[in-house]
This record gives C-alpha cells, sequence and structure tokens, in this order.
C-alpha cells in the first residue's frame, strides 16, 4: 500500500495521514507527520512510528489556554 504507515498500536499498515484536527488545526497535524490507523484509530507520527497522545494534550492545554486569553482580553477590553 503506497504511503501506507504501520500503526504502533495494531501493527496494522493502516495508517493514513491526517491533515487538519480539531486540536492542532491545520499545524499540528502537518509538524509531527500526524497519521491515523484506519482500523484502531490509533493516531501516531509516520516518521517517528509513535503514539502522539502527550503532544495531543500539549496542543490541548496551548490551545485552551490561547482561548481563555482571547476570551479574558475580549471581556476586558470591552469593559
Ligand atoms: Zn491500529
Amino acid at each position: 500500500m503506497r504511503g501506507a504507515q504501520r500503526c504502533p498500536a495494531c501493527g496494522e499498515a493502516a495508517g493514513k495521514r491526517v491533515r487538519i484536527t480539531w486540536w492542532g488545526l491545520g499545524v499540528g497535524p502537518e509538524l509531527m507527520s500526524l497519521s491515523r490507523c484506519q482500523i484502531c484509530r490509533h493516531q501516531f507520527n509516520a516518521k517517528t512510528g509513535r503514539s502522539v497522545k502527550c503532544t495531543v494534550l500539549v496542543c490541548n492545554m496551548v490551545g485552551a489556554a490561547v482561548f481563555f486569553v482571547v476570551i479574558a482580553a475580549s471581556i476586558l477590553l470591552h469593559r
């Protein structure tokens, strides 16, 4: 299978590149060659073949922090 990546979780060569995610938008997946297994839905780095759970968590926290800063700033500016 051309371009397929082997899934570190189930061992199947069913990885497919992820172009965009809700946590990293178009940047996160591109930065770490994010792939998702089409069988078990495990997400992993296509270059290293490792899980991206920690990276997803970090992206979530950064995204949430930015979101709250923007909300706080807009509330403060509109008073
Ligand atoms: Zn899998």
